[in-house]
């Protein structure tokens, strides 16, 4: 029996988790994307001092007009980067530019757009408001506050309050390891002029994106003929130094498929066959420490077993919290009629309405040999497997291909 999708999912998932990744101190530089390893607790109040929001000048609020107008003598300057701040009494004023410290005792700054200088005093009006303009210190993250968890996928805001904090890096997981063989007697290099029912390597070049999409560059990047011998020895070899090995091609029932034997073989089949289209017939096993997924060599398929299965179990290896994805849905623009009970990954555009709903429109090509049908869609939208006739208007759930969000 084949496994439904939820199921390879969920086992996939395990299979991730089982085979996490180890850790490693990484620098700032290379931080955007990397999934923390350590929770990130800021050891400082930031801002770490009380400062000004806006040019200006610095006064006790409590001497602020009541009514009329007020007049404070300048007392000095303190600029974002002084040394120290100026001392000022009763009366007084300081004038300050964003980010300076507030002199101690000062709590509201006055901008410089309402004050009027008159010789060495300023004049502030009655409208001002006591603590306005100040940014008092820990305003955006406390000392001791869990900024972010283990597990989160470091975005480049993330990683600036890292520095804001003073980190100069993070302890994270390591990027997977990762081989990529392409398989097939029909293959030629893009590049080199095909003969008699050859055609070029594509997934060579989808697969390979979608790594660097997660930050993984493969090693090695193979071509490998439907040659058992070749084959296995690829397998074997990069089984001893990868933690992950993605093929595509060789996995389907007909008589150059190879894959499913050299897995047995060399190690074991975690489960083979899915009820999904397209790419039935994903399989997914394990040699040695390496988990192994052949992917179905149509161009769509292999994208689609990748979104579906390959990129969860990437993250779940990096003990990411999100592997299993955000779940994003969308209304259906157009009835979907579905005549078999696998789930169907369909390949759709997403426009959002006016009253900011998503609405789904699959597109017309659905082959799974046809890469137009995802290079013009946004989504492949999911369709279960018992459901066979979906209205219009049906809310479905949908996985975002690159660059949809
Ligand atoms: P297979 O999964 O090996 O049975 O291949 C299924 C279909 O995908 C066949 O039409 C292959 O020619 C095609 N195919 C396999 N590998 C690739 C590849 N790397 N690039 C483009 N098409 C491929
Ligand atoms: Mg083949």
């Amino acid at each position: 029996m084949h496994l439904s999708v939820d199921d390879a999912r969920r086992r996939a998932l395990d299979l991730g988790l089982a085979a996490r990744v180890g850790t490693e101190s990484v620098e700032l530089d290379r931080l955007g994307g990397r999934i923390l390893a350590e929770d990130i607790v800021v050891p400082d109040d930031l801002p770490p001092f009380a400062n000004s929001a806006m040019d200006g000048y610095a006064v006790r609020g409590a001497e602020l007009p009541t009514s009329g107008e007020g007049r404070f003598r300048l007392a000095g300057t303190v600029l974002a980067g002084a040394s120290a701040a100026p001392a000022f009494g009763d009366g007084e004023c300081v004038r300050i530019t964003t980010g300076a410290p507030l002199p101690p005792g000062a709590d509201t700054v006055v901008i410089k757009e309402n004050v009027t200088i008159d010789g060495d005093s300023i004049v502030i009006r009655s409208s001002e408001r006591a603590g306005a303009n100040v940014r008092p210190a820990g305003e955006d993250y406390h000392a001791g506050d869990v900024a972010f968890k283990k597990g989160t996928a470091l975005s480049p805001a993330q990683v600036a309050v890292l520095a804001a904090a003073g980190r100069t890096g993070a302890i994270v997981a390591q990027r997977p390891r990762v081989a990529l063989f392409v398989t097939g007697d029909e293959l030629v290099p893009s590049g080199e002029p095909l003969g008699f029912g050859q055609i070029h390597d594509s997934n060579r070049y989808s697969l390979g994106g979608l790594l660097r999409g997660l930050g993984i560059e493969a090693h090695p990047v193979m071509h490998l003929r439907d040659d058992p011998v070749r084959l296995r020895a690829a397998f074997r070899n990069a089984a001893d130094h990868c933690d992950l090995l993605l093929s595509s091609g060789g996995v389907s029932a007909g008589e150059a498929d190879l894959l499913p034997g050299i897995v047995a073989d060399l190690g074991t089949i975690h489960f083979w066959k899915v009820r999904m289209r397209p790419g039935m017939p994903l399989l997914c096993g394990q040699i040695g420490g390496a988990l192994v997924f052949g992917l179905p060599g149509n161009p769509v398929s292999t994208i689609a077993t990748f979104l579906v299965l390959v990129r969860p179990v990437l993250l779940a290896m990096q003990r990411a919290t999100n592997a299993a994805g955000r779940v994003w849905r969308a209304r259906l623009a157009a009835p979907v009629l579905k005549k078999h009970d696998r789930c169907e990954f369909l390949r759709a555009r997403i426009d959002m309405r006016e009253d900011a709903t998503l609405w789904a429109t699959p597109m017309q090509k659905q082959g799974s040999g046809m890469l137009r049908g995802v290079v013009d869609a946004d989504a492949l939208i999911m369709i279960p497997e018992n459901a066979h006739e979906l209205a219009q208007g049906s809310v479905v759930d949908l996985l975002p291909l690159p660059g949809l969000f």
